[in-house]
């Protein structure tokens, strides 16, 4: 136990330095969350790339937590969602009744381009659409996938940190 502890102490914070926060619109609900987003992700049919790259934008190296974003598994605690994929025809329900799930003040982020206009998935035979058919977003994340340093960006305009 001594020896974890001693190299806990050792080891020290991983992350990178926070960059300078992120210039941009913010979502006009976001102003309302005032620093602290509690965020349900909801893969509406992606290949998991995104996630991939969520599961990094959250772990020890760029630390979304430390800007006040964090990832619930209900979306009655939530205050977000981050949509991913393109919404396939089994998803579409789910993203709507998830969607309201969410208590109100409340923002969607559709990540990476099947998110934002159903990218390499577009005319597939299983592919409803875009998320913005099915619910309302509020801010778009581009890239096939995003960077991390971009969805940090983009969870730094939520939380405003
Ligand atoms: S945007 Fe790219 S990485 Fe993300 S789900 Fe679509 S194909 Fe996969």
């Amino acid at each position: 136990m001594k020896d974890l502890l001693r190299k806990i102490i050792r080891t020290g914070r991983v992350a990178e330095k926070a960059p300078p926060r992120p210039e941009g619109a913010v979502p006009e609900a976001a102003a309302e969350l005032k620093g602290s987003v509690q965020i349900r992700h909801v893969d509406a049919g992606s290949c998991n790339g995104c996630e991939v790259e969520i599961a990094s934008a959250f772990g020890p190296v760029h630390d979304a937590e430390r800007y006040g974003a964090r990832l619930v598994a209900s979306p009655r605690h939530a205050d977000a969602l981050i949509v991913t994929g393109p919404v396939t025809r089994n998803m579409r329900v789910a993203l709507r009744r998830t969607y309201e799930a969410v208590p109100e003040p409340k923002v969607v982020v559709a990540l990476g381009d099947c998110a934002r206009g159903c990218g390499v998935f577009a005319d597939a035979y299983g592919v409803q659409g875009p998320v913005d058919d099915v619910v309302p977003v509020d801010a778009e994340v581009p890239g096939c996938p995003p960077e991390p340093e971009a969805i940090v960006g983009a969870l730094r305009g939520l939380t405003g940190r």
